[in-house]
């Protein structure tokens, strides 16, 4: 049977996720909750409703038609319940405003495969490909698993970008095969922080970290820079320890805290939990590449 699986988006012609041109598909669902993250609506595994309060002119034709009764009517604008609604899009469909939309569809692999394909002339000429992103893509193995081994197939590039909490034999190990590159994200040095910021320990991940590395797959490193949360020399200093004795890491890209993914927790009806900090730009950003770049003999860039 073809697996078939939810994703939120396909970016095409990129240049920050892996080298080259890329396509970079994005898995719904992801087993941690980062209080920065910009991606939101890729935590969840399955289509949610998003709605657009200033667009909505309170004409209630969508709590009519919820055979759910997830939508509800306040003062203060519709308010819709997250546990009974089943992203069946019928108040989408129905919406004369424009003010509800469905974010995440169903796709089989063979259908990702067709966009992907459309430029595989810029992937060979660049030294592109695809990447699988997310949300998390080992929270949908098999679903990877067969765009990745299509890709191949077609002679397409393939890199995944994973933040490594996956069970190693039923989603991690299947997939090196088909994986040329992994980016992986390591965001905290520390076990409880690392739970504390993102709801997991960093345990399994710094387990799958090292047995990818004994498997030989070529890594670049993903460090997200975010006040509050790791931006300080200790943390850095303890990441770049982790990292230092691996054999088969290429690179190290350090990805700065912003703020754009903010409206979306909104629009999903959640809040935004790492509160109002700064984006980090300038020195500070340089600060903490050279500290990297000093202490490993790999290339360090900020995307
Ligand atoms: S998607 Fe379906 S169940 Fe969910 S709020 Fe809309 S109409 Fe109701
Ligand atoms: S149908 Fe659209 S405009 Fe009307 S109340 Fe619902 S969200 Fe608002």
């Amino acid at each position: 049977m073809k697996a078939r699986g939810v994703i939120f988006n396909i970016q095409r012609y990129c240049v920050h996720d892996g080298p080259g041109i890329r396509t970079v598909i994005f898995l719904k669902g992801c087993p941690l909750r980062c209080i920065w993250c910009s991606n939101p609506e890729g935590q969840n595994p399955f289509p949610e409703v998003l709605y657009y309060e200033d667009r909505c002119k309170r004409c209630f034709i969508c709590v009519a038609i919820c055979p759910k009764r997830a939508i509800e009517a306040r003062d203060e604008g519709l308010v819709i319940n997250r546990q009974r609604c089943d992203s069946c899009g019928k108040c989408v469909e129905s919406c004369p405003n424009g003010a509800l939309e469905m974010v995440g569809e169903v796709k089989n692999a063979e259908e990702v495969l067709e966009v992907a394909g459309r430029d595989v002339k810029f992937y060979r000429d660049s030294g592109g490909g695809i990447t699988l992103s997310g949300g998390e893509p080992l929270y949908q193995p098999d679903f990877s698993m067969e765009i990745m081994r299509g890709a191949k197939r077609m002679g397409i590039d393939t890199a995944i970008e994973t933040c490594g909490h996956a069970p190693w034999e039923e989603a991690v190990k299947p997939l090196l095969p088909y994986a040329d590159l992994i980016l992986y994200d390591l965001k905290h040095s520390d076990p409880e922080a690392h739970k504390r910021y993102t709801g997991e320990s960093n345990e399994l991940i710094l387990k799958n970290l090292k047995l990818i590395d004994a498997y030989g797959r070529r890594m670049i490193i993903s460090i997200p820079l975010v006040p509050t949360v790791n931006m300080s020399k200790g943390v850095i200093d303890g990441i770049v320890r982790l990292i230092s004795d691996l054999k088969s890491v290429e690179g190290v890209v350090l990805r700065p805290y912003h703020a754009f993914g903010v409206p979306k927790y909104r629009l999903l009806g959640r809040n935004y939990q790492l509160g109002c900090v700064n984006p980090v730009e300038g020195e500070e950003l340089l600060y903490y590449k050279e500290l990297i770049s000093d202490a490993l003999n790999v290339p360090v860039k900020i995307a």
